[in-house]
């Protein structure tokens, strides 16, 4: 849906033209997985999909939220008071946007109320941010409309404790900051420490190559528990080697610290992934600012191991796009986001496209696996008004 069906959506269910249109897209992060939550580095590019939301200012002190792609019983308009919300009571979709109000809110910002009809074409669930898309869309309109004079990085901040305290789900920072400080043509490179950030030219097609997304259509069912447990474990491994975070351990002093844990063998695997996959970031950083983008392959491939064998978030579906995809000529692929389904990125010439999403498809018909979501990921820019 695009933006002027969101409008018109919006006036034919509250009766009067909203105020504005924004947008906010999803991410899939080129490298640097899980390391999020322990201060390290990631590297995030926005999709061309987004969640598009019309939005109009109250002052009564009410919210109400709508959203084009929710049917059944979930569906239809809600009206909340703003003086009723609280973290973790809502169970539905309208957790994300009203958490983002409740965050404003608890910040001390003067959010009075709004109308808000949205709708999204990021893929939910499959680890492309549709979450954090609903956050930032809503939270930049209503910097917007109210004058906050949030920058982007603080919106990202609020949305993050919107959806970890409000919504309940523990997730790291890159999510938002993506969504909303992403450059057309341009990956994010997030230092997840003090959000410092730097745009790095990632224009594939110029020098005529592709990124891929294979939505594997799978999320396995424990894949939240696992999340708590390997942040924990991360955790346990700074404490042991007496950092504040992984992040405070240096690539070259690595093996050191890996000694230090002994036969602590779920401790040195945890480490092991997080301090090189902070390396991987700052090597695929250096390649691309070199222009040595193919180079970046055997990068991907490295971390798609390091996620697979030491962290041990992929399942046979990841795997089975990443080994499919390289054997059949890309430069590199990796399961990307949270793990235990979701999607893998593929990156490949653009003449070997065609074969590389023909050979997956039917590696997985083969398999007996539903069939996956194939689309080029072409980085788009970050949440903008559009009107
Ligand atoms: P991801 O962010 O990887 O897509 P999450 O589980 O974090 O997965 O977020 C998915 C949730 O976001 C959905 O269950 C739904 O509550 C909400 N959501 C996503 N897209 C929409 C939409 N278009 N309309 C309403 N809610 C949506
Ligand atoms: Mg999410």
């Amino acid at each position: 849906m695009g933006a002027v069906q969101v409008r018109d959506g919006f006036v034919e269910l509250y009766g009067t033209a909203p105020e504005g249109v924004w947008s906010a897209p999803g991410r899939v992060n080129l490298i640097g997985e899980h390391t999020d939550y322990n201060d390290g580095f990631v590297m995030p590019f926005a999709l061309p999909h987004t969640a598009i939301a019309a939005v109009s200012r109250r002052t009564d002190g009410v919210l109400r939220l709508h959203s084009a792609d929710i049917e059944g019983d979930a569906g239809g308009v809600v009206e909340l008071r703003l003086d009723d919300l609280a973290p973790e009571a809502d169970h539905n979709w309208t957790a994300y946007p009203a958490g983002v109000v409740w965050a404003l809110r608890e910040a001390g910002h003067a959010v009075t109320g709004a109308d808000v009809h949205l709708s999204s074409t990021v893929p939910s669930g499959a680890g492309l941010s549709s979450s954090a898309a609903l956050e930032v869309v809503v939270a930049l309109a209503l910097n917007d409309l109210f004058e906050l004079g949030l920058q982007r990085w603080q919106l990202a901040r609020l949305c993050q404790r919107a959806e970890n305290v409000y919504v309940g789900a523990p997730t790291g920072i890159m999510d938002q900051t993506a969504s909303a400080c992403c450059e057309e043509g341009h990956a994010l490179f997030l230092d997840t420490r003090d959000l410092s950030q730097k745009q790095i030219p990632f224009d594939l097609a110029a020098e005529g190559m592709r990124l891929l997304v294979v939505d594997t259509r799978v999320k396995h069912a424990h894949s939240d528990g696992e999340y708590g447990k390997r942040r924990a474990g991360c955790e346990r491994g700074a404490a042991l080697l007496g950092v504040d975070a992984l992040r405070d351990v240096p690539y070259t002093e690595l093996d050191a610290a890996l000694e230090r844990l002994g036969d602590d063998e779920e401790a040195v695997r945890l480490v092991r992934h997080i301090v090189t996959e902070d390396e991987r970031v700052e090597k695929v950083v250096a390649l691309l600012e070199a222009g040595e983008t193919r180079a970046i392959g055997p990068v991907l491939i490295a971390g798609h191991a390091s996620l697979r064998d030491d962290f041990r978030i992929s399942c046979p579906e990841l795997d089975l796009v990443v080994d499919t995809a390289l054997a059949s000529g890309a430069l590199g692929a990796r399961m990307t986001g949270g793990g235990f389904g979701g999607s893998a990125i593929v990156l490949a010439e653009a003449a070997d496209v065609d074969t590389i999403t023909k050979a997956v498809e039917e590696a997985f018909a083969s398999s007996g696996y539903a069939a996956p979501r194939v689309f080029e990921a072409v980085p788009s820019a970050g949440a903008r008004r559009l009107s």
